[in-house]
């Protein structure tokens, strides 16, 4: 009777292990439980000064970031629509599905989209940047779009590599990364890497709830700004940074989100994002010994490119990724993420970042483990003890 599985299901906490929204630490659930305050007050003005100068050294850069009270997908819109004109040749690096709906808000936008593919296990191929740069004398490509961290795949980009590329074709395209399941996870320079445009989000390793966007920009991206044509008003950068100046904003803000944002570079900070860096690391090492043990694959391909910030495993052929899945969510109470695209119900994603402890990963992959043998899904067991092993590790 008392041995009999799972009689209490929800007690405890829910584990969040999809690769964004992460787990809110309970520093920054305090922070923003507080009375809204007036937007256009002084206090409002000195918390926004803060935050537009300390959130620069995240993204690595002395220019101007850009905060938006909306999803990341807003930022991904507000990158082109500040920078381009309407019919603007734009080179798309398809390495997932998060690539791919960037891809097609460029087109909505009236964007000329070339599309460079991959196999979805690979990153943003540098080579063939390069060859279509090379090939555009006429310098009519006017941006390269990449994503830093395929959220879908698992896979990162070389965003060096990709820069090279332009530089070595002498191309004057802008350069934008979407960098909303890496910032603040995964090691990102905007200044250093040549990057004209960072798309962010607050809720993957910013650790906050959805409902902040980020732009960081270059003054090279300020300058295409003043040039281009598509319309722009919610995301117009020029209206943010006139009011940004006295840290006001053009519209209401999402105010408490602020308040999280600020102990959340607090926490980044006392921590020091290299060691956050290094965290994060460190439980993907983990997760993918538990991976090999099982006997499964990741859909990453290339093993100098696997994500710290989730990992996505290929269910065996003929096994439901989804009902995996779903055996989890209901045996174990725990979120993982589904999917996507061409890789619907064929994979499962771990996501292993944000606020995340050794034995929070270790009862996400006991989680897993559990889960695959409670769903009929072939493995071999002793993946929780590889992780064990990599993380005993001094
Ligand atoms: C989560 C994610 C997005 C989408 O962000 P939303 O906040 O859902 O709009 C875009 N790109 C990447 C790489 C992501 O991980």
């Amino acid at each position: 009777m008392y041995l009999k599985r799972n009689m209490n299901k929800k007690n405890g906490r829910h584990f969040l292990q999809i690769p964004g929204p992460s787990c809110v630490p309970d520093r920054i659930q305090r922070a923003m439980a507080r009375p809204v305050i007036d937007h256009r007050g002084p206090e409002f003005a000195t918390l926004g000064r803060e935050l537009l100068a300390r959130i620069r050294p995240i993204f690595a850069t002395d220019g101007p970031v850009i905060i938006y009270p909306s999803s990341g997908s807003g930022a991904w819109e507000a990158a082109l629509a500040n920078t381009l004109s309407p019919g603007d040749k734009v080179l798309m690096c398809e390495t997932g599905h998060f690539a791919m709906l960037w891809a097609g808000i460029a087109g909505r936008l009236r964007l000329d989209a070339r599309v460079i593919d991959t196999d979805w296990r690979h990153g943003a191929d540098p080579a063939a940047i390069e060859a279509a740069l090379a090939d555009d004398k006429a310098n009519d490509i006017k941006a390269v779009c990449v994503v830093h961290n395929e959220t879908a795949t698992g896979v990162v980009s070389n965003i060096t590599a990709v820069r090279k590329a332009i530089d070595a074709a002498s191309h004057p395209a802008l350069l934008m990364v979407d960098t909303i399941s890496s910032l603040a996870s995964i090691d990102y320079r905007q200044d250093e890497w040549g990057v004209d445009v960072t798309v962010a989000g607050s809720q993957k390793g910013l650790m906050l709830p959805p409902g902040l966007s980020f732009n960081g920009v270059s003054k090279k991206a300020l300058k295409a700004a003043e040039s281009a044509q598509l319309p722009r008003s919610y995301w117009n950068w020029a209206d943010m940074l006139a009011s940004n100046e006295d840290g006001y904003f053009p519209y209401t803000p999402a105010t408490p989100l602020m308040f999280g944002l600020r102990e959340s570079i607090n926490m980044l900070n006392e921590e020091g994002l290299d060691n956050v860096f290094a965290r994060h690391s460190r439980h993907a090492a983990a997760t993918r010994a538990a991976v090999n043990s099982w006997g499964l694959e990741t859909v990453c391909a290339d093993p100098d490119a696997h994500s710290p910030s989730l990992t996505a495993i290929f269910t065996p052929d003929g096994h439901s990724a989804d009902h995996l899945r779903k055996v989890i969510l209901e045996n174990y109470d725990m979120s993982l993420g589904t999917g996507l695209g061409r890789l619907a119900d064929k994979v499962f994603r771990v996501g292993h970042l944000g606020s995340l402890n050794d034995l929070m990963l270790m009862g996400a992959l006991s989680g897993v483990e559990m889960g695959l043998g409670l769903a009929g899904v072939p493995h071999n067991p002793g993946g929780v003890q590889a992780a064990m092993d990599v993380l005993g590790r001094a």
